[in-house]
């Protein structure tokens, strides 16, 4: 019928095309957010704090010196477990109370009093 028939053109093969990777331009700079300015207090590692039950040597930041934290008692979560302890085998729960020693610990810095670490009693 269509003795000129063209032959079906096909699409010219898409060169494999890597997909391409946006580039994304560095965020501007966040705008509203407060910049601290000033003197940036030095990353103190205190977390020895956390696990000592004692006055401690430890960097005040509030201060910039080194202190010897004072422990301040506090009736913590591992000092109502005593309580329930007791109160199930003895029926007396006001021990822990009494006790210092299952109390939790905040250390403070004897100059500003600021906390600098937390000493969490627990049971076990
Ligand atoms: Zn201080």
């Amino acid at each position: 019928m269509y003795p000129n028939q063209q032959p079906q053109a096909y699409p010219p093969m898409q060169p494999n095309q890597m997909p391409q990777v946006q580039m994304y331009p560095p965020p501007p700079p966040a705008m509203g957010q407060p910049v601290v300015v000033g003197i940036q207090q030095p990353l103190v590692n205190n977390t020895n704090l956390n696990v000592c039950p004692y006055p401690c040597q430890a960097y005040c930041g509030t201060c910039q010196q080194n202190v010897t934290t004072i422990i301040t008692n506090k009736t913590g979560t591992g000092t109502y477990q005593w309580c329930l302890l007791l109160l199930f085998f003895t029926g007396c729960c006001c021990i822990p109370f009494c006790v210092d020693n299952c109390k939790d610990k905040i250390h403070q810095c004897p100059r500003c009093n600021s906390q600098l670490g937390y000493f969490e009693y627990k049971l076990c």
